[in-house]
Parts: C-alpha cells; structure tokens; sequence
C-alpha cells in the first residue's frame, strides 16, 4: 500500500488518519501539523477553553498506538506534485496518496494586525493569549456578529467585560441566516447585557479603541475580530491544485481533487453536493469528522467508490441557549416558524418544492432529531402542521 500523508493536522486531518486505520489501512501514515501542540478540538476555544473551565482540548488519540507518524510544528510551503513531494522547512516529504487538510484562517481587519489589544479566535495560542486578558475584565469590543463572534461575547459577559459587539451588516448572522430567524437572536445580547451596533463600519482600531466609521469612537480594553475565515490553501499556489474563488479546493463528489490521487477535506475544501445542488464550502465540526469517512473508504478502495453528500450539521452555544442547525437553506427557500422566537424554545424550518431541507432548532431538541431524519428522506410535509408547534415535527 502506498503510503498516505495527510496536510494539517486539525479536526478533518486526525479524523482521517483515525478513519483510515479504523477502516483497515495498514501502510505508513503520516500527518502533518504546522502547530506545535498535541492536536485539539476548536469549538471548546471559544468557551469552556476561554473561561479556564478546561486547561485544553486535546484529542484523546492514541497515535503512536495507531502507528500514526505525527510530526508536529511541520509547516508545508508547496506542493510539487510531478514528484510527489512536499516542502517543508525541514526538507521535502514524499508521499504516495496525499490529504490535504489544512482548515481555514480568520480574516482580520486590514491594517489592525499587530494593534496590542487586538485579537483573533482560532487557535490555541489564541485562546491562551485571551484567557488572561478575559480574567482582567476589560471593557471589550467584538467586531462581527456571527457564530464566533456571539460565542466570545457571552464568554466576556460571563467573564463580567462591559461588552459592544460592533457588526458592518444590518443584523447578526447576516451571511447564514434571514432577518426572521437573526432578529430575535439579536435581543439575545441585549438580554444578556451585551450592547449591538449594527450597520456601523470599524474605520480603524487603536490602541485602546475602537473607532467606527460613523465618527464614533468605542473604548476597548480588548477587541476581538471574528469577522469569518478563509480556507487556508495560499500553500497551493502554483501546485496545479484547483480553487474556486472562496479560496476553497473545489473537491469532486469524492473528495478528489484535480490532481490524481490527492484529496481535500474539512474546512479547507468544498464539494458537491447533490443532494442540494449546488457546491458546498462548509466551516464547521461534523463536517471535519464525517468528510474524513468518505476519503478514508474511497483511498481503501483505491477508486471512486463513496459519495460525500452529507446533511450539514452544527451547533452554537450563546447566551445561554444551544443552537443547532442541519441541512442547507437558500433564500428561495420557504420559511416557516414552530413557535414563538422570543420564548425559550422554537425552531426554523425551511421547505423547498414542500420537503424539508433545512431545520434551525432552539431549546426543542426533538424537532433536531426528527428534521435530520426528514430531511434525509426529503418527502413532501404539510406546511400547516410544520408551523405547529404542538404537532410533532415528524407527523408534518
Ligand atoms: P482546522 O481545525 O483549521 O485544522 C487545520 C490544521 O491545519 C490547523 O491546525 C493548521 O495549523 C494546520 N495547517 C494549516 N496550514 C498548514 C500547512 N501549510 N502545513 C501544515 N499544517 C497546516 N463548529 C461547530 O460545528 N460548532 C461549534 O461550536 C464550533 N465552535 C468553534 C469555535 C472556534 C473558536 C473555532 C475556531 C471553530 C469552531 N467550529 C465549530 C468550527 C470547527 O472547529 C471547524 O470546522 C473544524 O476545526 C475544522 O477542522 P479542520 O481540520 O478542517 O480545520
């Protein structure tokens, strides 16, 4: 068996190594990790992690047992496929069949890198530096309302921070979810003591401050960016290896890429997906732990063999409440509401040709279990009784 190197050595990448001996591989893997800590689990960064509630999120791998080669503090500068090589600092690395799995980078502020004060959410480094400056209670400022965003605020107000979360569009949640479903989640801060700008543009940021483009100035102890990310695949260049303009690599059905006998997976690739007929670029967990499945059987079985078309799922946990979402909503999609959006529990479910094919469920985790199974079985459902909250999703 030709051996298997496998680029990045995060979530998709350790799942791969994991999934091919798991499924029977016995030739020489070998994983590399540009960081130098043992691999970890992110979403934890952002909250139990940040909190000092837990030291770190190591996974609990057994790699030597394995027979997994972890080489760490590797980072890989090219790809030169006509030889089946790599470049790293430490010289090249040959490789029979190669993953690439290197996960994505936040997008920062231009011209506030190396601001003191000024942060980013994606590493354990990050989160170490962070930690401290948490436990000092600063007055801070997060720039963007998404996913990280909300999650670092609720971290800071738990961590008793005056907060502001600053956000360039209209609402939160703007690129993943319409203004019904990110409306009530907006009182959410307000609720929990978090004040929101939104449709204020940061102009720059300095030294212990914040200064919009409104004129505004807004006082920050520490700010935090989590303006969303970028699949880190800049390594690439010149590799032969095809990117779709989101900078992701644009994965076939299989998690091949163009370049025969090398495969992407994780937050670095897109795919796909037939299911919902369109391409996929898909930044989050479960896709770092199914996708590795489907490589691991397709590299096994050394040909084409098994579709990636998964029902994309992920959760978030913000003030207070635990998020979820599965499938994949376009904004033709029809939009309907179990229950009432400013009490505890309620759900979104969005049809499309009458079948289910996204569901975002808050505080009712039956309507998750059941919406996944629906949305896999994709039958048509009565929209009377979607919006019923009394009615059992699965008898819709
Ligand atoms: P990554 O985790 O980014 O791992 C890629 C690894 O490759 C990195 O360690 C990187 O250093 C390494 N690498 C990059 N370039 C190179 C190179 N050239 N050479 C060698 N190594 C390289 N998802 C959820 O569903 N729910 C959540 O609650 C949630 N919370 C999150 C909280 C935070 C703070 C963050 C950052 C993410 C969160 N996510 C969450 C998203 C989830 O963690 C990611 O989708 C997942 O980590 C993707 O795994 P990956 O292996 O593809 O990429």
């Amino acid at each position: 068996q030709r051996g298997v190197v496998i680029v990045g050595a995060g979530m998709a990448g350790v799942q791969t190594a994991v999934a091919l001996r798991e499924q029977g591989f016995t030739g020489p893997v070998t994983l590399l990790g540009a960081e130098p800590h043992q691999p970890y689990d992110r979403p934890p960064l952002s909250k139990a992690v940040l909190l000092g509630k837990a030291e770190d999120s190591a996974f609990d791998v057994d790699f030597e047992g394995l027979d997994i080669d972890l080489r760490l503090g590797v980072e890989v500068t090219g790809l030169r496929a006509a030889v089946h090589e790599l470049d790293t600092e430490a010289g090249p690395v040959p490789y029979g069949i190669l993953v690439l799995a290197t996960g994505a980078q936040p997008l920062t502020l231009p011209g506030t890198e190396g601001v003191p004060g000024v942060h980013l959410l994606r590493t354990l480094d990050d989160a170490a530096r962070l930690r401290p400056v948490l436990a000092a209670s600063p007055r801070a400022v997060v720039v963007g309302a998404g996913w990280i965003g909300a999650e670092f605020a609720t971290a800071a107000r738990e961590a008793g921070c005056e907060v502001t979360v600053v956000e360039a569009a209209d609402r939160v949640l703007a690129g993943a979810l319409p203004a019904e479903v990110a409306e009530p989640m907006a009182r959410w801060y307000q609720e929990a003591g978090a004040e929101l700008i939104t449709g204020a543009k940061v102009a720059g940021i300095e030294e212990g401050r914040v200064l919009l483009a409104d004129g505004r100035t807004l006082p920050a102890g520490a700010v935090v960016v989590g303006i969303g990310a970028r699949p880190a695949t800049g390594w690439l260049d010149g590799s032969g290896v095809e990117r779709g303009p989101d900078g992701s690599v644009t994965a076939d059905a299989y998690l091949r890429t163009s370049l025969p006998g090398v495969y992407a997976v994780g937050d670095c690739a897109s795919f796909p997906s037939g299911r919902y007929g369109t391409r996929l670029l898909v930044h989050h967990w479960d896709n770092a732990l199914q996708g590795p499945r489907t490589v691991a059987a397709n590299i096994l079985a050394g040909e084409p063999a098994q579709v990636y078309d998964p029902v994309p799922y992920f959760w978030s946990e913000q003030f207070g409440r635990f998020v979820q979402y599965a499938g994949h909503h376009g904004g033709a999609d029809t939009l309907l509401l179990r229950g009432d959006p400013a009490g505890p529990a309620w759900s979104a479910c969005w049809l499309r040709d009458g079948a289910l094919v996204a569901v975002l469920v808050v505080g009712r985790p039956r309507d998750m279990a059941q919406g996944r199974r629906l949305i896999e079985a994709a039958v048509p459902l009565d929209p009377a009784k979607v919006s019923d909250p009394e009615v059992p999703l699965k008898s819709a």
